[in-house]
C-alpha cells in the first residue's frame, strides 16, 4: 500500500509548492483568518503552515491523514457545485506516502491540542501537544525516500521561487486573509488582511496599480473586475486570472484577453493584469486535474466574447 501511495502521491505532489498549495487551500477551508508559512531549503527540508482555522476534532485527526478521508463532501451536493477548494481527501495522506508529516491541531471545545506524525507507514500518536485553536502542519524531508521523484527537484531558489508564486496566487484571491512567509529564518512577506486593491498593491506593487486599468463589468451571471496594465504602460507585470476565487491558466481566458489588446492597439503585446470572473459555479469546472489550474467552460465562446468585450471596452474608454 506504501507503493501505491507513493505513486498515487506523484499525481497531487510534485514539489515543495504543491504541497503548499494543498496545506494553505486546507487552511483556507478551515476559514483561517491567520496563515503563517514557514519554509526551509525551498521547502524541500521543511514546509510549516499554521493557521487559526476551526481545526481538527480529536476523533478526526487519524482519519485526516487516511486516503479518501474527507470532511468536505457532506457540505456539498453534486460534485460540481464544490464550495470548498478541497473534496478529494487524499492530500495529507499523499504526502505521508512521500515526506515526514506531522499535524497538530485543536477545536475550539478541547482543552489541548493533538498532534500526530506519520512517515513511511509508521504513525506516531496522537498525543496531547500545546497550541491554539487552528492547525498546524509540518511536511518535512519531502521526497527523500523515493529518490526518482526527488531528482525532480531544482534548486533551493528555484523551489523557492515556486512557493513564493503560489502564495502570491492564494493571496490575491483572499485578501481577507493575513499572510506571512519566511524562508531560512527570514520573514520575507507579510500581506496584511485589507482590502482587495491593498492587497494587488502589497504584491504586484504601487507602480502596477498606478498603470493600470481599473476594470468592472457585468453581463448576466458573468462578472469580471481587476486590473489591467494600462497600454501605454512602461513597466510588465504578470497576468493572474482568477475563476470563481480559484487562480487559474486557461487558454480561452488570456486569448480574449490578448486578442482585446491586439484589437484596440494592433500591437503585440502580453498585457498584464490581475483579473476576476465570476460565473454560475456549476456552468465551469475547475477540477479538471487536481493539482493543476486548468478549468472547463461550458460555454467558453460566451466567456471569450464576455472577456474580450469588457477589456475592449476598458482600453477604448481610455485609448486614443
Ligand atoms: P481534503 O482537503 O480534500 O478534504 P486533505 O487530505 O487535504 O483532504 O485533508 C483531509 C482532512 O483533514 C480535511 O477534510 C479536513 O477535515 C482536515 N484538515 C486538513 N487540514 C486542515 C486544517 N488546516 N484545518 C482544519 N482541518 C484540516
Ligand atoms: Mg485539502
Amino acid at each position: 500500500p506504501l507503493l501505491i501511495s507513493q505513486i498515487a502521491a506523484g499525481e497531487v505532489i510534485e514539489r515543495p509548492a504543491s504541497v503548499l498549495k494543498e496545506l494553505v487551500e486546507n487552511s483556507l477551508d478551515a476559514g483561517a483568518r491567520n496563515i503563517v508559512v514557514l519554509l526551509e531549503e525551498g521547502g524541500v527540508r521543511r514546509i510549516q503552515v499554521e493557521d487559526d482555522g476551526h481545526g481538527i476534532h480529536p476523533d478526526d485527526l487519524s482519519l485526516a491523514l487516511q486516503a479518501h478521508a474527507t470532511s468536505k463532501l457532506a457540505a456539498t451536493d453534486p460534485l460540481n457545485h464544490i464550495v470548498t477548494l478541497g473534496f478529494r481527501g487524499e492530500a495529507l495522506a499523499s504526502m505521508a506516502a512521500v515526506a515526514r508529516v506531522t499535524v497538530t491541531a485543536r477545536v475550539a471545545e478541547a482543552v489541548h491540542a493533538l498532534t500526530m506524525t506519520v512517515s513511511g507507514g509508521q504513525v506516531e500518536g496522537p498525543r496531547p501537544a500545546a497550541r491554539s485553536i487552528g492547525c498546524s502542519v509540518v511536511v518535512e524531508d519531502l521526497f527523500s525516500h523515493t529518490p526518482a521523484r526527488r531528482k525532480f527537484l531544482r534548486s533551493t531558489s528555484t523551489e523557492f521561487g515556486h512557493c513564493d508564486e503560489l502564495l502570491r496566487r492564494l493571496a490575491l484571491a483572499h485578501p481577507e486573509v493575513t499572510f506571512r512567509l519566511s524562508h531560512q529564518g527570514r520573514a520575507l512577506r507579510h500581506w496584511p488582511a485589507l482590502t482587495l486593491e491593498a492587497r494587488v498593491r502589497g504584491i504586484l506593487g504601487e507602480d502596477f496599480l498606478n498603470q493600470s486599468l481599473p476594470i468592472e463589468d457585468s453581463a448576466g451571471p458573468l462578472h469580471l473586475s481587476g486590473w489591467i496594465l494600462h497600454p501605454t504602460a512602461a513597466s510588465r507585470a504578470e497576468q493572474y486570472l482568477f475563476v470563481n476565487g480559484r487562480f487559474v491558466r486557461d487558454r480561452l481566458l488570456t486569448q480574449a484577453v490578448r486578442q482585446a489588446y491586439q484589437d484596440v492597439l494592433h500591437g503585440q503585446r502580453q498585457p498584464g493584469g490581475v483579473l476576476f470572473l465570476s460565473l454560475d459555479p456549476a456552468r465551469v469546472d475547475v477540477n479538471v486535474h487536481p493539482a493543476k489550474t486548468e478549468v472547463r467552460f461550458e460555454e467558453g465562446q460566451a466567456v471569450f466574447r464576455f472577456v474580450w468585450q469588457a477589456l475592449h471596452k476598458t482600453l477604448t474608454r481610455t485609448t486614443p
